[in-house]
């Protein structure tokens, strides 16, 4: 047994936000496109991901959020029935389409799947090609093209109902993941570290909101080399003295230096260098076990081609 797991849903296609959204349908068939061209693809247990209870969602978000989310939903159904067009409006940069309930709840239900899978023993670790994404998304606010937080859901769901406890949450999208960071402050089962662009959307991070979040702001036109040494300085040693018996991964690809959305300047080799870093923790530690989950990534080649690069090093390809 060394195969990744590979979850996913039609439904996750289907959510889309309107002509022109960067946060589109199309980041999934680039995806899917590049694994299957590579051979990747061939080498994944891939699963459809089923859909995550409204009881477990709120293991990480308020019952209001929820219930508020819910009903924009079937507003907008009703709407749409009546022959309507349009879309639920969240915030300026986030909505919602007749899809978009399912595929949140296919989001999270994919995080939770692979975690099951992975605890089993079923597969060594696991990718979940999702949308929307979910590091944005705090306990009673959704926001930022995101809905649900699918990790922080998983990460929750790992300590309470599989009875782990230590996990670590690994985010490398370029934005600050304000809403796992709300969400899991403060809760010292939890060690979260992050990179991010700073300053920057959306403002938050520079001042870590707990002792268990690692937080490295970095300036716009940071390069590879340099947050490779960052990471080796500041993250490493809190996960090895922290010993987590899973990880958790929040894969956003917009640091990638081709994409328009941040100004970092990572490339393919840095996403498979820091892979290589967090599995040898979960090798050490958390007997191999990972769950990576679909952040950011908005220049659809520099995203299909960090993606394959992550998930070949995730499968020992
Ligand atoms: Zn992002």
């Amino acid at each position: 047994m060394n195969k990744t797991g590979y979850f996913t849903h039609p439904d996750c296609r289907r959510h889309e936000m309107g002509p022109g959204h960067p946060e589109c349908p199309e980041r999934l068939d680039a995806i899917e496109d590049r694994l299957l061209a590579s051979g990747v693809g061939d080498a994944l247990d891939r699963r459809e991901a089923p859909e995550a209870s409204t009881e477990i969602i709120e293991l990480a978000h308020s019952k209001m959020l929820v219930n508020a989310i819910r009903g924009l939903q079937m507003e907008l159904a009703e709407h749409i029935a009546a022959g309507g067009r349009g879309y639920a409006q969240i915030d300026p940069d986030t909505a919602m389409n007749p899809s978009s309930w399912s595929a949140v709840l296919h989001a999270c239900g994919a995080v939770l799947a692979a975690t099951d899978a992975v605890i089993a023993g079923e597969v060594q670790n696991a990718f979940c090609a999702v949308r929307p994404p979910g590091h944005h998304a705090c306990r009673d606010r959704s926001m930022g093209f995101c809905i649900f937080n699918q990790v922080a859901v998983g990460a929750l769901y790992a300590l309470e109902r599989h009875g782990l406890k230590r996990v670590a949450v690994v985010d490398f999208d370029v934005h600050h993941g304000n809403g796992t960071e709300d969400i899991l402050a403060g809760d010292e089962r939890v060690l979260m570290v992050g990179i991010f662009q700073h300053p920057f959307y959306p403002g938050t991070g520079s001042r870590p909101l707990g002792d268990n979040m690692v937080n490295i702001p970095v300036p716009a036109y940071t390069k590879g080399d340099r947050i490779r040494q960052m990471i080796e300085e500041q993250w490493l040693p809190r996960l090895e003295a922290f010993k987590p018996e899973m990880i958790f991964i929040s894969a956003g690809f917009d640091a990638h230096r081709d994409d328009d959305l941040g100004q970092l300047g990572l490339v393919e080799a840095d996403y498979t260098w820091m892979t290589e870093r967090i599995k040898e923790i979960a090798a050490k530690y958390s007997n191999g076990r990972i769950v990576s989950s679909l952040e950011g990534g908005y220049n659809l080649g520099a995203l299909a081609r960090s993606v394959e690069a992550h998930v070949r090093s995730l499968a020992d390809l």
